[in-house]
């Protein structure tokens, strides 16, 4: 971080302070946010984590969760923390639009604005950024916020646990984006009390029954394999969430299971909710997915796991999206897995 003395300055006296993060918050999202949350509060600050909307049941344990403002539900409650706080952290995203109407509350804010994010092209909208799309979490750089304010020795067990279920959730377990420089700041993590087997067990692990059928029956129903673009496509509509009684978040994951194919370059799931068709993109190797949902789908992410939306519907999406394919056939063909 250039500036990184000024924060260090504004951050030496008690602030109120809002962080926030993308719509429908995943493990990084929340693990980030409540490491940030309980780090500053150690630190003498009024600090609340808003996000748009819901966060996934298998978050629940974290310490802090039962805490967090969810603007599809507290509106009035979130609006109040944005009225005046003196600094807004902006973790896990890198345009305000991300984070829908809390974005227009927050661009008119006099307080200062913190970006820390992994993603590629951030917008210029933050006063102070930490931001590196070589990191495999924003977690990741959570810590290495804390290293740069100089407080190292405050990462509490809590804080570890957090930024390790944000690292360990982003990386697949460790499948993707790793560094020796992560495999050292998790030993770091370990040795300050980090149960690495229960957070697995927490987050992985704790599925039900009619969860894991669910999952089941739409790799039966759902699924199509597209051989000569290595592609893997799961679609479901509105009608199949009654049909197969399915609730937000039960499909969280659910697109990596494509990845597990081989010779399967690119993994992507379109699904309707009731106002936007959304889709998730990922791949494997050198096979960039970031420009597919940038160019066509009004969204961004990473090189191996992008997402976007479309306002057409599911089947002018999925119609949408296999004709762009022949376009990406060659790279598709040659990506080395
Ligand atoms: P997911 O497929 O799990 O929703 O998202 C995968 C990645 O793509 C995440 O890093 C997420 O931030 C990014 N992403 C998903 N949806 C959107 C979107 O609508 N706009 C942008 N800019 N990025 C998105
Ligand atoms: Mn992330």
């Amino acid at each position: 971080m250039e500036n990184k003395n000024e924060l260090k300055s504004l951050l030496a006296v008690p602030k109120d302070i809002v962080i926030t993060t993308h719509r429908n918050p995943d493990g990084d999202a929340i693990g980030s946010s409540l490491g940030l949350q309980h780090y500053l509060e150690m630190n003498g600050h009024n600090v609340k984590v808003a996000v748009p909307s819901e966060f996934p049941h298998f978050l629940n344990w974290m310490p802090g969760s039962e805490r967090i403002l969810i603007f599809d539900m507290a509106q009035e409650e979130v609006k109040r923390a944005l009225e005046k706080p003196d600094l807004v952290f902006c973790l896990d995203f890198n345009s305000l639009e991300r984070i829908d109407k809390m974005g227009e509350l927050i661009t008119p804010l006099k307080a200062k604005k913190i970006l820390i994010d992994h993603h590629l092209y951030p917008e210029p909208f933050a006063d102070f950024e930490l931001h590196d799309e070589t990191a495999s979490s924003t977690s990741e750089l959570v810590y290495e916020f804390i290293l740069q304010m100089g407080d190292k020795h405050q990462i509490t067990q809590v804080i570890a646990e957090s930024l390790f279920t944000g690292i360990l959730t982003d990386t697949g377990s460790f499948k993707y984006s790793t560094t020796p420089k992560l495999f050292r700041m998790v030993a770091d993590l370990l040795e300050l009390g980090v149960d690495d087997v229960r957070i697995q067990n927490l987050v992985f692990n704790s599925m039900d029954e009619k969860h894991l059928r669910l999952i089941g029956l739409v790799l039966h129903e759902r699924l199509e394999v597209l051989d000569e673009f290595r592609t893997a496509i799961i679609t479901l509509s509105k009608q199949d969430y009654e049909k197969f009684q399915i609730s937000r978040g039960d499909t969280e994951g659910l697109v990596n299971f494509l990845l597990q194919m081989k010779n399967i370059t690119l993994a992507v799931f379109i699904h309707e909710q009731p106002t936007i068709t959304k889709i998730s993109l990922r791949s494997k190797g050198g096979f960039s997915v970031q420009e597919i949902a940038r160019k066509h789908f009004r969204g961004g992410g990473h090189k191996n796991a992008s997402g976007g939306y479309s306002y057409i519907g599911l089947r002018p999406t999925v119609k949408k999206f296999k004709s762009i394919l022949p376009e990406y056939q060659e790279a598709l063909l040659n990506n080395d897995l």
